[in-house]
């Protein structure tokens, strides 16, 4: 490393020059103006927010940077060394928001005054972490590689500081991002210790600065990192290799494993290594992973993560319903590696799971009003269930205001505030609408407002503001779910989940995509044990469950058919959660015939009997629990 200098003029389109063959380039801040998603970002602003802000003094991680600039400082409050990535993915949040001209009161303040406090608690050499530099630590500095997260401080610490100089051109953090980095490429670099961090992130991280900066070296350091896991670098004591993805080098990893969120952040940052690199057989690897990923180990709703033992994936088809871990930061880790898929290869498969999660997984982690979080998203809660919100037990039955390990509200934070990033990109001649929102795409080539309810309903109107001087493909993502989808009125085919309208654009010109959101009916693999039996509904991107203040006999007695499900009334008027889609339809009662748990199986035992038929409502799976905790379920019994 020998210059500290980062280039003037930021650029958002990621300036560096990608080599993987097919990339796209992301049109990051597109600005959404209405629909689900705007509601969303303004929630965030209005509630999220300030809610997060006042959560962060009240825990003390703002006063953990304030102690360290006094003498004898006191104690380092709660429990965890990365407290202050809560502090950075926040402040990347607020970013967006400042750099929008939409941030809320107070956001401004919060954010010149942690930057404030960084700027002066940094070490000398670059070194930045509250936790180890306090003189009483019980660890020094780079000790304890596995637990300590310096890296993954690292990490978010470059996330939040390339968006404030890119959205805000404020560099204030970035030179202090830059400093950290450089002190962890003197001392972690090619030739020098062969340490990696205990929770993989920083990959991501440092490959954009090298975006941000054009210095290589921090994508060389990314590319390190990757390829060091595996070889014993880290000491493990009380949690396998497996669940920091180092018993085997990530390019022999026969499946995602381990810790979720690690294991998502680790291939997020792979993926931006050879968006960067071009290596081919990198990409080999996260190809394969992905598509094991998604053919077995994935959830209904998008969730990773089965296991609240470890925080773990799980074995394929190892997929219950009611321990679902599914943690709202490894739905965001997904999203972020599926983007980073598509980016590399313009893959609309990527984006069927980005918004899959986006709609279900993410979304299910905090609660309609914007101020309580989940920390593991279930996909069934029954009757005598304790809410247990990860490792901590007691306090509230459904999502809490915060957690002592706090690691998913603020990523919610900054996920909400950067939706814009993932609505579209372009390559050549050619725009890729990612995901419908409402609002307006720019680029040098054209401009678009996109008018649309998606995600619940599947129109999307498409008119060119400023057309592009010669012939440009407009490209249409169509999601796998849909069918006889139309273009203008006439049925149109999708190649690739990509439907292509290339021609001399008009200014004025519009378009009109209709994709037909039936109510599907799923089934789940054969050797996917837990939902053997059982029906999941879904409509359009959106998954539903059944709460049991929607149904006058118990859930888990409800039967759906799949003539019933298809025959459910979509209806607008849902008490308590305003705005929400319903869907309407008959169900059987099928009580337990018996009361033993394992009645022998006998020639010519009846079928379980069905008592009567009820109306039941289905709500979207992300609105539940906002209405007291009761019985809630996604996966219906079908006998
Ligand atoms: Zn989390």
């Amino acid at each position: 490393m020998t210059t500290h200098q980062v280039k003037d003029c930021p650029t958002d389109r990621a300036g560096a020059v990608r080599t993987a063959a097919g990339a796209v380039v992301p049109l990051p801040a597109v600005r959404i103006t209405g629909g689900l998603l705007r509601q969303w970002q303004d929630r965030n602003r209005q509630s999220t927010i300030p809610h997060a802000i006042e959560q962060l003094r009240a825990a003390g991680n703002v006063d953990n940077l304030c102690r360290l600039l006094v003498d004898d400082p006191p104690a380092y409050r709660g429990r965890y060394p990365f407290l202050d990535t809560d502090l950075y993915k926040t402040l990347e949040g607020l970013a967006y928001e400042i750099g929008a001209g939409s941030a809320g009161e107070g956001a401004r303040e919060f954010f010149d005054e942690v930057v404030g406090l960084l700027e002066q608690v940094q070490a000398e050499d670059g070194y930045l972490n509250s936790f180890f530099q306090d003189p009483a630590a019980t660890k020094k500095p780079w000790e304890d590689l596995t637990w300590g997260h310096e890296l993954y401080n690292l990490g978010h610490l470059i996330q939040a500081a390339i968006a404030a100089n890119r959205r805000m051109g404020d560099r204030r953090l970035l030179d202090v991002a830059v400093k950290f980095a450089d002190l962890a490429v003197r001392r972690f670099g090619q030739g020098r210790e062969e340490g990696i961090c205990g929770h993989p992130e920083v990959e991501m991280a440092l490959v954009e600065l090298y975006r941000e900066t054009g210095d290589r070296d921090y994508l060389t350091q990314a590319s390190l990192f990757v390829d060091r896991r595996g070889h014993g670098h880290l000491q493990h004591s009380i949690f396998s290799p497996e669940y920091f993805q180092d018993h085997l080098p990530f390019r022999e990893l026969p499946s995602v494993i381990g810790h979720a969120v690690r294991m998502a952040y680790l291939a997020a940052g792979a993926t931006d290594v050879y968006l960067e690199t071009g290596d081919r057989s990198l990409f080999e690897t996260l190809d394969r992973l992905w598509d094991d990923m998604v053919a077995t180990k994935l959830y209904l709703t998008g969730g990773l993560g089965s296991r609240h033992s470890d925080e773990a994936i799980g074995d394929r088809y190892e997929l219950p319903s009611e321990r679902a871990y599914s943690e709202t930061c490894a739905a965001i880790a997904v999203m972020q590696w599926a983007w980073r898929m598509f980016v590399a290869t313009g893959g609309a498969k990527y984006l069927d799971v980005f918004e899959r999660v986006l709609f279900n997984a993410y979304a299910v982690g905090l609660s309609a009003e914007g101020s309580a979080f989940f920390y593991d998203n279930p996909l069934q809660r029954r009757p005598d269930h304790e809410q247990r919100s990860g490792a901590e037990t007691g306090g509230e039955s459904l999502r809490r205001a915060w957690f002592r390990c706090p690691c998913c509200p603020p990523n919610i934070v900054r996920w909400m505030a950067q939706l814009g990033d993932y609505v579209a990109a372009e390559r050549h001649d050619a725009l890729f609408l990612a995901l419908y929102a409402e609002g307006r795409i720019e680029t040098d080539a054209l401009a678009v407002t996109v008018e649309t309810a998606y995600p619940w309903d599947g129109d999307v109107q498409l008119t060119v503001d400023r057309a592009p001087s010669r012939p440009y493909a407009i490209k249409l993502r169509v999601p796998a779910w849909a069918h006889d989808v139309t273009l203008d009125g006439a049925p149109a085919a999708a190649e690739d989940g990509w439907l292509t309208v290339e021609r001399n654009w008009n200014e004025g010109e519009s378009i009109r995509l209709h994709l037909p959101m039936p109510v599907r009916a799923h089934l789940s693999h054969p050797h996917l044990d837990a939902t053997r039996g059982a029906v999941g509904i879904a409509r359009g991107p959106l998954v539903y469950c059944v709460e049991q203040q929607d149904s006058p006999a118990p859930v888990d007695d409800l039967v759906l058919s799949a003539e019933r499900i298809a025959a459910a009334d979509i209806s607008s008027s849902m008490d308590g959660l305003p705005g929400a889609l319903a869907l309407r339809l008959a169900a059987d009662v099928a009580p337990a015939p018996a009361p033993e748990l394992y009645p022998e199986l006998t020639a010519g035992r009846p079928a379980i009997e069905r008592t009567a038929t009820v109306p039941v409502t289905l709500i979207p799976y992300f609105l539940w629990g906002n209405r007291g905790s009761e019985a809630m379920r996604v996966w219906v019994r079908t006998q």
